[in-house]
């Protein structure tokens, strides 16, 4: 069992497979970085499995693919497959845009990918093309329903901005209760690699949304999940909320962040990071667990996302995965 410094378990590896996007998110990437990592220093899906494999057999029971946009790997069915293989029972999922999805859908199922989420920030098309930068929606539903069609456990990620999308808060709640897929809002998180003016919106300015519409009552955090759950009063409707700037939002946090290059990210705020590609390409499997139980032993208490300190993180989300 992988326990931090703090005693909290660490049972959930995110994976940033790349940091490349096809999309320019306003609240992630809106200009391609200076310069890409080079694809020679991304770790190949082999090297990547023999880190994952070592992480499964010290406690990991949760894996999620992430980026940038993780469909832009080549195999990644492969990749799937590999982990599916080798623990069957291992709770695999994914973070996309969706945008590549509805060619690929039924392929990462069959290879043994079981939950999707799937960012859908507006139901208009020409605000999704000025949040995303380009024209993606007709693309993204296409994608959301290959994956409903293929048999994935769909939720839909939606990042509310101020005077961009507010008022679609309750228009996508309705779009995934129509069709069964759990909504988690997310929470804008300030960061110096998003466009400055956007102004997020408070969990609590969310809710007041919803709450203009539909009774909601409070169910609560669920294991270790970041999201906070409500049900719509009198159905059985449940969505999210993802709080990061709320005080208790870390003191059950049970992940541990890779990227593509091979750093090891405790924590998303945090700089600290090490790497474990040279061990890993040098076979070195045991002195990547040793890196890897160093930075779980350094783990930090919590994120400094509090409305007092008003940081903005310098992480930038396409490399660490959100
Ligand atoms: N490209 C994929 C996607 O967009 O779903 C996966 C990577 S993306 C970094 C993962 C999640 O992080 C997405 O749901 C996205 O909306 C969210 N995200 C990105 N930047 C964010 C920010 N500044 N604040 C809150 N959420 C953010
Ligand atoms: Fe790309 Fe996802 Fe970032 Fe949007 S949020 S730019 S889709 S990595």
């Amino acid at each position: 069992m992988l326990i931090d410094g703090h005693g909290r378990k660490v049972n959930y590896l995110r994976i940033s497979l790349t940091e490349r996007c096809n999309f320019r998110c306003q609240y992630c990437m809106p200009e391609k970085p200076f310069s890409w990592v080079p694809k020679e220093n991304l770790l190949s899906f082999e090297e990547l499995f023999k880190f994952v494999k070592a992480a499964i057999d010290m406690g990991i029971e949760k894996i999620r693919l992430t980026g940038g946009e993780p469909t832009l790997r080549k195999d990644l069915d492969k990749f799937i497959k590999m982990i599916y293989d080798y623990k069957p029972d291992i709770d695999l999922a994914m973070t996309t845009n969706g945008y590549l999805l509805a060619d690929i859908a039924q392929d990462l199922k069959n290879a043994g990918l079981k939950r999707i989420n799937i960012s859908l920030d507006s139901l208009r098309p020409e605000r999704a093309r000025i949040i995303a930068g380009k024209d993606v929606l007709e693309r993204v539903l296409a994608g959301i329903e290959a994956a409903r069609q293929a048999g994935l456990k769909v939720k839909i990620n939606m990042v509310p901005l101020k005077g961009l999308n507010d008022d679609e808060i309750v228009d996508i709640l309705e779009f995934g209760k129509e069709r069964g897929m759990q909504v988690r809002f997310i929470e804008y998180m300030e960061n110096v690699h998003a466009y400055s003016a956007l102004k997020g919106m408070h969990g609590k300015e969310i809710l007041e949304r919803i709450k203009e519409k539909y009774e909601i009552q409070k169910i609560g955090r669920q294991g270790s999940s970041p999201a906070f759950l409500y049900r719509l009063k009198n159905e059985e409707y449940v969505f999210g909320l993802i709080d990061p700037h709320k005080h208790d939002f870390c003191e059950s946090c049970n992940r541990i962040r890779l990227t593509a290059e091979g750093y090891l990210i405790p924590c998303l705020y945090f700089d600290e990071a090490m790497s474990i590609k040279d061990a890993v390409q040098a076979g070195d499997i045991d002195k990547a667990v040793d890196i890897l139980k160093t930075v779980l032993a350094n783990k930090p208490k919590e994120n400094r996302w509090s409305e007092e300190k008003n940081e903005a993180s310098s992480r930038a989300f396409y490399e660490t995965g959100g």
